[in-house]
């Protein structure tokens, strides 16, 4: 095998196939597939990813890798196979494929080392190699590789004296943020802020925000102060030169879960109907058969303990798990739930955790320290090698699917792996998606249900208030008369409130009471969004900024505002109306600080609060036994989207959020208040009634030719042009129609939900069918002949297999 076929990291439509490099004699018989290598493209040096080796190259004259960039492996031939899947089934390159697969230390600039494995001694290397690992049990690679000792080092790692470690470069090893706190507190601070020159008015803003700020003794990072309030480093390096700030670098604070050790549970006693779920899982596991179970489970039934005991079994039969939960859930106490029952088995990959972080926890993957992960959506790619269970929590959260090349969805690539490894497949949820739903009716899934609630307790009562009604009788009050007496009754009992605020679609625009008339961005076609700090206007997609008109532009009125509520305002009404209400808010503003999730729901739990405000992140996986109302403020914030599956993201959400009342001894309550109580979502979601749900809104897809009953695929062209983009569109789907089967229902082109983005136009069309054999070969055609054609001249096409972001 003297030749190695490589995928190039140059993404383009081009470079989209493997070129043959030989590999010289010093690396032969070492250099494997999965491995990257550095080799020679065009004038340039470029990874690559091996794929497969072969005797003789294609061409006669073929050039040498450079060297290789790992020395085992990095994907295994079943990640690489699903490399080649992802790519046919999302149309994206090959290489985004791979890279996907890898943790990101692995994509960032690092450097790496040579590592003596634990309880390895130097005396153990061949005796060339020994001095270097004399003063330290790491050696830089460039050290080693400079002497000419790689591939004597090569027969070492394949051994197991030695490890390589990618470190990321960082700036000094321990990992420092730099941080600021105010010098100076109380009148003396406002003394200080009211002797800033006038002209300092951001110096004075930035202050009132830090003073504002209550936690950490008001230190703040740099670069979050930045993010939160706009403010540039000079301001703040002024401050700091005035002695108003002091600075100061500290270590940085090390991800919540970690060093921490975890109260040891045992398997709980399964209900009878707990029992019943779990027996096909088991039986799947000892028969080595893959099979996809849809666990639909109302809130509070138990599903978590089916998967705990499900991982189980697999650990026994020495195999592997991997739990996915979405990035917003993925709170401490889901993580103690699996840290719990299995310890240190348990590797978690989450957002929060740095790159070096994450690159740890992988690591320990890939060397079979652990043998269960629980992460976001990209823990799908963990690399087990003999892998026993795939479970997906709340399978219906479109988290699962990334919105960047490639457009996978964790659901797919988990089936895919479980198809690999001949195992089971779990999907959760108490809201499914229909997707998922109809799959297990027509028996491509199996169902299991969970149908009651494990304390055995009726789901909570949910009374619709409707708002317009409110409004005739006088109330213009967020708070409902029902709401707000049910609030105070709480408060008197000492019991638990959470009260939520869907601020997904547009929640704090500015508006003109008179004519209608919405401040928009004049970029981007779509308001402008209200922001509180810098008292301004934003637009969330181009972060253009403008001031807070005092009259209509339009019509000259002054009865122009700000519309909508956020958390902040309701928490201000609630200090009005209840003064003696202790209210925990949870928002992005709220949360931005490591940990600060994990601080605001622990104080919640102790019971340090009789109200906890927040937005969807509170939605999720709450269990406290004293909550007994929820509140919806507003429920029809996400019904009214540019989206088929408007619907069914109201009443999942809204199931969800009803679920958080009453989970254990005291009956919940649920306070829904709306604008459109006659909608079938809002109707039934205060009903529990899932399955009617499911079948009324399987007649509208059915109607709209939507999923379940169709496939889709959106392509989006954009142009700075919009006459270009317009004709390219037209263009376009001309072609596509010429190309697919009489039954497929080809949409547009039309301007896309959001016609502007950044100046440039967007068109879309919708391809809608039920069985495409030519679809992936047209898609493929189209980019390989308009990217060539046109992508130069700045139009971008994105396409989107199965796409959960209409817009
Ligand atoms: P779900 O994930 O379906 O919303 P959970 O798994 O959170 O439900 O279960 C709700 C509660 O019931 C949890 O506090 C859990 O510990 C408890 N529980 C689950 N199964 C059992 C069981 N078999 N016996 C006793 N308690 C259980
Ligand atoms: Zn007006
Ligand atoms: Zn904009």
């Amino acid at each position: 095998m003297n030749v190695a076929s490589v995928i190039v990291d140059v993404p383009s439509m081009q470079t989209d196939r493997t070129f043959d490099y030989t590999i010289p004699n010093e690396w032969k018989g070492n250099i494997v597939p999965g491995m990257r290598v550095v080799v020679p493209f065009g004038p340039r040096k470029v990874q690559g990813f091996v794929t497969e080796l072969k005797a003789k190259g294609e061409v006669s004259k073929l050039k040498p890798i450079v060297e290789p960039m790992d020395l085992v492996p990095v994907l295994n031939g079943e990640l690489l196979a699903l490399g080649d899947w992802l790519t046919e089934k999302t149309l994206c390159f090959k290489i985004s494929a791979f890279q996907s697969m890898l943790p990101a230390a692995m994509k960032a600039k690092y450097e790496k080392f040579f590592s003596l494995e634990n309880q390895k001694k130097p005396e153990e290397l061949p005796l060339s190699l020994q001095r270097f690992f004399h003063k330290s049990r790491e050696v830089s690679w460039k050290v080693i590789e400079e002497s000419g000792f790689l591939p004597l080092i090569h027969k070492e790692v394949k051994n197991g004296t030695v490890e390589v470690l990618y470190k990321v470069k960082a700036k000094g090893k321990k990992k420092t943020v730099r941080k600021v706190y105010l010098n100076f507190s109380g009148s003396q601070l406002h003394q200080m802020i009211e002797d800033l020159p006038p002209q300092a008015s951001k110096q004075k803003e930035l202050l009132q925000y830090m003073s504002q700020s209550t936690e950490d003794e008001k230190g703040m990072a740099v670069t979050e102060l930045i993010e939160a309030t706009g403010a540039t480093s000079s301001t703040i390096k002024s401050l700091v030169k005035k002695g108003l700030f002091l600075e100061k670098n500290e270590e940085m604070y090390r991800d919540p879960f970690l060093n921490r050790t975890f109260q040891k549970t045992s398997p709980l006693t399964l209900t009878p109907q707990q029992s019943e779920a779990i027996t096909p899982v088991l039986k799947t596991i000892d028969e080595k058969e893959h099979k996809t179970f849809l666990l639909y489970g109302v809130t509070g039934s138990g599903k978590t303990e089916i998967y705990l005991q499900s991982i189980q079994r697999v650990l026994k039969e020495g195999k592997e798990a991997i739990v996915l939960v979405p990035e917003i859930s993925l709170t401490p106490q889901m993580v103690h739930r699996f840290k719990g029952r299995f310890g240190n088995d348990v590797a978690v990959l989450h957002s929060g955790l740095s790159v070096g972080e994450k690159y740890d926890e992988w690591r320990k993957i890939q060397r079979k320290e652990v043998k269960v992960v629980v992460g976001a959506r990209s823990a799908v790619y963990a690399p087990f090698e003999n892998l026993g269970i795939i479970i997906i929590d709340e399978e219906h959260e479109t988290s699962y699917k990334q919105e960047e090349n490639p457009r996978y969805h964790a659901r797919d690539v988990a089936i895919y792996r479980g198809q690999y490894h001949q195992c089971p497949i779990i999907l959760g949820s108490a809201t499914p998606s229909l997707e998922s739903f109809a799959r297990a009716a027509k028996g491509v899934y199996e169902l299991l249900t969970l149908d009651k609630r494990m304390n055995n307790g009726d789901l909570p009562s949910v009374s619709i208030v409707d708002m317009r009604e409110e409004l005739r009788k006088g109330n213009r009050s967020m708070f409902s008369k029902e709401l707000f007496e049910k609030l105070q009754e709480r408060i008197e009992k000492g019991e638990q409130t959470v009260l939520f605020l869907n601020r997904r679609g547009h929640s704090s625009f500015i508006m003109c009471r008179d004519c209608g008339f919405v401040l928009q961005c004049p970029n981007c076609d779509i308001s402008l969004t209200y922001h509180r700090f810098s008292d301004g206007m934003k637009c969330h997609y181009c972060g253009y900024e403008e001031g807070v008109p005092n009259t209509c532009p339009e019509c000259l009125s002054e009865h122009i505002r700000y519309f909508g509520t956020g958390t902040q305002k309701v928490e201000e009404e609630i200090n009005k109306l209840l003064p003696s209400a202790r209210v925990i808010r949870m928002d992005v503003d709220t949360t931005t600080r490591k940990g600060s999730h994990e601080k605001l729901l622990t104080a919640f739990g102790e019971g340090k609060a009789d109200i906890l405000l927040g937005t969807q992140m509170i939605a999720k996986g709450l269990d406290f036994p004293n909550i007994t109302l929820v509140g919806v403020l507003s429920a029809d914030t996400m019904l009214h989207l540019p989206d088929f599956r408007a619907a069914e993201k109201t009443f999942q959400l809204l199931t969800q959020v009803s679920g958080r009342a009453g989970r254990h001894q005291l009956p919940g309550e649920v306070v829904v208040q709306t604008y459109t109580p006659e909608h079938y979502s809002i109707e039934l979601a205060s009903l529990h009634d899932y399955n009617r749900f499911y079948q009324q809104e399987m007649v509208m897809r059915k109607m709209g030719s939507y999923p379940p009953f169709y496939f889709i695929t959106l392509v989006t062209l954009s142009h700075e042009d919009l006459m270009k983009v317009v004709d390219i569109a037209e263009k376009m789907s001309s072609f596509i129609r010429s190309r697919m089967s009489e039954a497929t229902i080809i949409l547009g082109p039309v301007a896309s939900p959001i016609p502007r983005i950044k100046n440039r136009y967007r068109y879309q069309c919708l391809i809608k069918y039920k069985r495409e054999p030519n679809l992936t070969a047209t898609l493929k055609t189209l980019l390989d002949q308009y990217q060539q054609q046109y992508a130069s001249k700045g139009l971008t096409i994105s396409i989107d297999v199965n796409p959960y972001m209409m817009m």
